[in-house]
């Protein structure tokens, strides 16, 4: 797998730079051109999400037990949402939803 790179400049992104993207766009930090992220890469991310609410789901459901929750939580979450910047391409322009 293989991080994404500026659709301008060929800036290799790096790993805690994708961990969090809001609006689903990202300014390149080398050439300050605004990388928007692909439908596609949009609808492989969603797909984490569905671990990611198991997580929840099950982290909830524990009985009684916040310990254990807590932990599922703290390392769940990360752990299904860490691939996610290997997911991501980028274009430059916005691509429509539908
Ligand atoms: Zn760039």
């Amino acid at each position: 797998m293989k991080l994404p790179t500026c659709w301008n400049c060929n800036y290799q992104f790096w790993w805690h730079e994708l961990m969090f993207i809001f609006g689903w766009k990202k300014k390149c930090p080398d050439c300050g051109e605004m990388q928007y992220v692909t439908i596609d890469s949009i609808r492989k991310t969603y797909f984490l999400f569905l671990p990611l609410m198991f997580f929840i789901f099950i982290a909830l459901n524990l009985p009684d037990n916040f310990l254990g929750q807590l932990l599922l939580l703290v390392v769940g979450i990360p752990a299904v949402l860490s691939p996610q910047p290997f997911l991501l391409k980028f274009t430059d322009h916005q691509q429509p939803l539908f």
